[in-house]
């Protein structure tokens, strides 16, 4: 039986020769050499990211020449002063001050109906008792949210579980109180649900279209590889189920958005077919996300499986750019965000919002960093009864800012990462800063491939700068 399985094993990895090679090629060409610049190489020239600010730019060959060995002499902090793109740092040590919550997510059902094999939740109850919340604490959760707020600010309420929908009525109540609520103070409230869809019905694409609803479904690739990581408790595959429940919600789409979150294991590696499949299954985007901590730490990526998502996620991107080029739509969320953020120049000390403007809620009313320290101590922030614990998350903000990470204080890739999902840090450390970094490099290539010169915030060349 080992030896089958090992066989196929081998097969199947072989399959991702060609997407292997491109990954081992962005993993060494991200390598870090400063921890203040990062140097791409395009078909367009040289280009330097500096990571204070996250800025761009493009750099004529003797100036790219001069970077490259400043790297190698530890004096590029001197060079990118010289050059007019040194400067104040735009994120310094000091810990944010904890901001008003502006998101909140809602374990509004700590029970599931399926036996995913790396669910975090375990199986929804979060090592504790099945339960549901009842529709007082969700209220109550909504007045933390919508209490705190100043007229005019944008809020998000998600659902989360479990499986949310097994406590549908409380759901619905809440959401159209909270509605109601927003409308009268002059609120801008979203909403939003990750599901495993196995228990969608018309009603419910009907209701979430109503609320403007963004739809996350847990799906893991094809039928046979979905199946696999996402049965039923009594081992049944859903897959047919999910995409059945979900007709009426994707041929709904106009408030509504519907989009596929696929988690990534040893097992579900073929990216771009699962990407292709569901685009054209009207899915509004894909995002793939590795499975890095597991309680069980069955299904959690190791080194050699980041290295074939990273070849695979470059596959997907290439096809992106190829489409982006000819005008076409292709919703790879992974790289839309991607391209959106190094737009932007993003530059944050923080990966995510967690413990900051986003809380989670346990279907008890105690209040967690975000979702997935839901029963969890290391992000304990309180409770509906006696309120956010301050101090609790202001100690969290100052433990967790990038600058008190390591290695991250000393990566190029830190403002555009953040130093990583705190759960899966705290649980495993930081298995995955080659994949992130290899990812990033790829993508700011891209950008630079699409868009034009002077485009956006970071892209000038430096001696336009100086
Ligand atoms: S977690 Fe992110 S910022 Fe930290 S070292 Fe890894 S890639 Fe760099
Ligand atoms: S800590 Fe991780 S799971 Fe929680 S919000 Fe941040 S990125 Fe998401």
């Amino acid at each position: 039986m080992g030896a089958i399985c090992r066989r196929r094993e081998g097969r199947f990895r072989k399959g991702f020769r060609v997407s292997r090679a491109a990954a081992r090629h962005y993993m060494t060409a991200s390598a870090p050499r400063s921890r203040e610049a990062h140097l791409i190489e395009t078909a367009l020239g040289g280009h330097v990211f500096v990571a204070n600010g996250s800025r761009l730019f493009d750099a004529v060959p003797e100036l790219f020449g001069q970077f490259d060995r400043a790297m190698n002499e530890g004096r590029v902090g001197e060079l990118l002063d010289g050059v007019g793109l040194g400067g104040a740092p735009y994120v310094d040590d000091t810990p944010l001050v904890a901001p008003p919550v502006h998101a909140l997510s809602l374990a509004i059902a700590q029970k599931c109906n399926l036996g995913c094999t790396y669910c975090y939740a375990q199986q929804g109850e979060f090592g504790g008792a099945a339960k549901n919340m009842a529709a007082a604490r969700a209220n109550q959760a909504v007045d933390l949210l919508v209490n705190g707020a100043a007229p005019g600010a944008r809020l998000n309420l998600a659902f989360l579980g479990g499986e949310p929908l097994v406590n549908r009525a409380v759901l619905q109540a809440t959401t159209r109180r909270a509605a109601a609520l927003a409308v009268e103070r002059d609120l801008t409230l979203t909403f939003s649900i990750t599901t495993n869809g196995t228990l969608l019905t018309e009603g419910d694409a009907a209701f979430f279209e109503e609320f403007g609803f963004a739809v996350t479904v847990s799906l893991d690739g094809p039928r046979d590889v979905h199946d696999a990581q996402r049965p039923y408790q009594s081992g049944k595959g859903s897959y047919d189920r999910i995409m059945e429940n979900l007709q009426p919600l994707l041929s709904r789409q106009r408030r509504m958005q519907v989009s596929a979150r696929v988690t990534v294991t040893p097992a579900n590696l073929m990216l771009r077919r699962t990407l292709d499949q569901f685009v054209a299954g009207g899915f509004h985007s894909v995002g793939f996300s590795p499975m890095l901590s597991a309680p069980t730490g069955q299904g959690e990526m190791q080194g050699d499986d980041l290295e074939i998502m990273l070849g695979e996620m470059i596959d997907c991107g290439q096809e992106f750019e190829r489409r982006s080029i000819a005008g076409d739509r292709y919703p790879f969320a992974n790289m839309v965000n991607a391209m959106r953020e190094i737009q932007r120049g993003t530059h944050r000390p923080y990966p995510c919002g967690a413990g900051a403007g986003y809380l989670g809620v346990s279907a008890d009313g105690d209040l967690a960093a975000c979702h997935r320290f839901v029963g969890d101590a290391e992000g304990a922030m309180g409770s509906l009864d006696a309120g956010i614990d301050q101090a609790r998350r202001s100690i969290w903000l100052a433990e967790r800012h990038v600058h008190t990470q390591e290695p991250c204080r000393d990566c190029w890739a830190r403002y555009l990462c953040g130093g990583g999902c705190h759960h899966e840090v705290i649980r495993r450390g930081r298995p995955a800063c080659d994949y992130i970094r290899g990812w990033l490099h790829y993508c700011l290539e891209a950008y630079l491939r699409l868009a034009p010169p002077g485009c956006g915030e970071g892209r000038r060349t430096p001696a336009e700068v100086a």
